[in-house]
Order: structure tokens, then sequence, then C-alpha cells
């Protein structure tokens, strides 16, 4: 699939319609479709990068941010005291099914380790 396919891409440039959350110039976060917990955000940079696996030396500030972020919109929600869970599915056993790298910010219940 190529970058102009990709929908993660066509959320962070505005051609599909998301709920967003947070944006800034490395990311966009928004509520995923399909929630898994009382809060699901993807974070996503606004470069693609199909999956972690495909990640290098190049994307270390953009990788920071991502995580940098899920932590500030976690403490923002009031979620830090309790807790949440931070995911990044990658490539076919880690149940990635979009190809654009992102960061599963989940909060609101108790999450089990590990998980299915
Ligand atoms: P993955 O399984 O690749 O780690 O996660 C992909 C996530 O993207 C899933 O949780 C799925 O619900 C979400 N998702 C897929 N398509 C869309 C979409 O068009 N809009 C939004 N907001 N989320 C999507
Ligand atoms: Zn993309």
């Amino acid at each position: 699939m190529s970058v102009e396919d990709c929908i993660f891409c066509k959320i962070a440039d505005g051609r599909i319609p998301s709920e967003r959350v947070y944006e800034d110039d490395t990311c966009v976060a928004f509520n995923d479709l399909v929630p898994q917990a009382p809060t699901h955000i993807l974070i996503i940079p606004r470069e693609h990068i199909d999956s972690l696996d495909k990640a290098s030396a190049t994307h270390k500030g953009a990788l920071g941010h991502l995580l940098l972020t899920a932590g500030s919109i976690a403490r923002d929600r009031g979620f830090a005291e309790n807790g949440y869970r931070v995911v990044i599915n990658t490539n076919a056993d880690g149940g990635q099914t979009v190809f654009h790298l992102h960061v599963h910010l989940l909060a609101g219940r108790p999450f089990i380790f590990p998980p299915g």
C-alpha cells in the first residue's frame, strides 16, 4: 500500500475526518474509531513511518515526541495517578492493522498483563 492510500496520512492532513484531541508540528492525536477503553486515543507522526520495525535513528525525535505526547495527554486528562497503558502494535504477530506507526493511549479502566 502506498503512502498516498494510507488512512492515517489522510487523517493527519484532514482528507479523512477524525475527532482530534491534540496536534502540533510533529504529531496528530485523535480518538480511535473502535475504542477499547473509555479513553482510547491514537497518536501518529505526521511523517509516514510504516511501523516501529521501519523506524530508524532519523526518527528518534518523532518517536520520543509521540511518547511524551501520550504522557502529557494522560496527565492533562487526570489519568496519571490511576495509570494508563501505551501500546505500539508492530507487524502481524503484534496485531498491527494500520501500517502508519501509531501509539495507542488507553485509559479509564484497569488493564491486565500480558494482553491477549
Ligand atoms: P492497530 O491494530 O494497527 O494497532 O490499530 C489500528 C487502530 O486504528 C484500531 O484501533 C482501529 O480501531 C483504528 N482505526 C482504523 N481506522 C480508523 C479510522 O478511520 N479512524 C479512526 N479514528 N481510527 C481508526
Ligand atoms: Zn501514513
